[in-house]
């Protein structure tokens, strides 16, 4: 086995054992971004020589018989959304293509602390908006499982990277399902923690009351290890929980027995043959191992998609608001400032960004919030009370992730309604908060189907328990796409 096809866990151990350093670790990586990235284009930005420095520093302090770091020498790569100091980034937009932030994202200064060392910043849908990855203003990014698919969006970038061996670790950010619908089309494991479980300070904002950042990862335990270094409380967010991180990978014990997972109808219904039959036989294996499957409705599916796509709208436009040519990235002058704004954000934004950026500005003006913003904020009640109602029976519940298995690349722009459908089973868990992920579980046509485990506030533990016992149950694991090297 080459080292880029191990997971972090398996590197760690490799490390801590003394029979591999973090150099040839970090080298390898790029060895294959090398090979492969050319097909790929998961990547906006490299940072080969930081990322060796940084690896040397890791070798030479375990050298010295110090702690180095519970992610010490394990790559990782960053979504392009998330802050990081001195480093440009782009948000996959032009309006920021040479933006270099003056601060860093709190989970990724985590990440440094527990010496992960990052190997560069990914493509994404622009400003995290979209499911294809095909927003981004500079190119799109492939599946390496069938290069002439998409691998989702707006994570993107992560989820083929890890797909592709590129890293063993990316983090990615969850609105609507940017973390689990492009992890699901690209055959690895997403994670959206609880909202607020993780800090969103130095995360660009789409919708700051869904936002969370989430690892992206080959494997369950590789999420959990993620998980315990950039989750907890953080005084630069008040939205932050005020929990101490748990010892997630210590939660990973094979054991189903008795727990109660609850199967929506609706959601079922609407899968594609293909991710139905994938889903359904990863339930009777959850059975065999001795969980409760059982039936129940979650009514308000095709509502959600109509809500979610209001709120993130108006919060976009209001967070989007601060890239006007004045404090950040590209200005485009004018006569007078007002043909400056218009000038920036017109040459600055794309199309899709742009849409919903003027939708939600409508959304909530005066006039229209009643039928529009109000509206859709007493759907997200309904949503709520349908879990709330969910959780007095069931300790899990557990859907497709996606309806269908990754989409084929097309050159014109996705019809948006075939877009939007495509986050209809990720967008209900991230109205009302909960953690849910993604996790490998068969195949249709030859791609990846992820099925979808969605649990109560807090209950990552449980989640990742289960999560962890059918990824040892069926034999997805080791599945790695064949992307011929160049
Ligand atoms: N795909 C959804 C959208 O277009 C969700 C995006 C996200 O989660 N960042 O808004």
């Amino acid at each position: 086995m080459e080292i880029y096809q191990l997971t972090a866990h398996e590197l760690k151990a490799l490390m801590e054992r003394g029979e591999v350093r973090a150099v040839e670790v970090v080298q390898a990586f790029f060895k294959r971004i090398e090979q492969v990235e050319d097909k790929v284009k998961a990547f906006i930005t490299l940072t080969p020589e930081q990322a060796l420095e940084q690896a040397r520093a890791v070798d030479e302090t375990r050298r010295e018989g110090r702690d180095p770091g519970c992610l010490a020498g394990i790559p990782i790569a960053l979504k392009d959304n998330l802050c990081t100091e001195g480093l440009t980034t782009t948000c996959g937009s032009r309006i920021l293509a040479h933006w270099q932030p003056p601060l860093e994202a709190t989970a990724v200064s985590r990440l440094r602390k527990a010496g992960a060392v990052i190997l560069g910043k990914l493509n994404l849908d622009e400003f995290a908006m979209g499911t294809t990855t095909q927003t981004s203003a500079f190119y799109p990014t492939r599946n390496p499982w069938d290069l002439g698919r998409v691998p989702g969006g707006s994570s993107g970038g992560p989820a083929a990277a890890v797909a592709a061996g590129e890293t063993p670790l990316a983090l990615g950010s969850d609105t609507g399902g940017s973390v689990r619908q492009p992890a699901a089309f690209c055959g690895i494991v997403g994670l959206r923690p609880t909202y607020g479980r993780v800090s969103r300070w130095g995360l660009v904002a789409l919708a700051s009351s869904m936002d969370q950042i989430g690892p992206l990862a080959r494997d369950v335990t590789d999420c959990a290890l993620v998980l315990e270094v950039i989750a907890g409380r953080d005084p630069l967010d008040p939205t932050s929980l005020p929990i101490d991180p748990e010892p997630y990978s210590k939660a990973l014990v094979p054991q189903v027995q008795g727990i109660k997972v609850g199967i929506p109808r609706e959601y079922l219904e609407r899968a594609e043959p293909g991710v139905k039959e994938g889903v359904a036989q990863a339930l009777k294996r959850l059975e065999e191992l001795g969980a409760r499957c059982e039936e129940i409705s979650l009514p308000h599916l095709e509502p959600a998609l109509v809500a979610y796509h209001i709120i993130a709208a108006a919060e976009a436009s209001s967070n989007l608001a601060r890239f006007d040519g004045l404090n950040f990235g590209l200005r485009v002058s004018g006569r007078d400032v007002e043909e400056m704004y218009c000038n920036t954000r017109g040459q600055g934004l794309g199309p899709e960004v742009k849409k919903r950026l003027i939708l939600g500005t409508y959304f909530l003006s005066k006039g229209r919030y009643q039928d529009y913003y109000l509206k859709a904020v007493k759907i997200r009640t309904l949503i709520l009370q349908d879990f709330r109602k969910a959780w007095e029976r069931f300790d899990l519940l557990a859907t497709p992730t996606t309806p269908t298995v990754a989409l084929p690349f097309r050159e014109e722009t996705f019809p948006p309604l075939e877009n939007y459908h495509s986050d209809i089973f990720t967008i209900p868990p991230s109205l009302a908060g909960l953690p849910a992920l993604s996790l490998p579980c068969g195949w249709s046509q030859g791609l990846p189907v992820g099925l979808q485990l969605i649990g109560k506030p807090l209950q990552e533990p449980l989640l990742l328990q289960v999560a962890y016992t059918l990824e040892q149950a069926i034999e997805f694991r080791r599945a790695r796409p064949i992307l011929e090297v160049s």
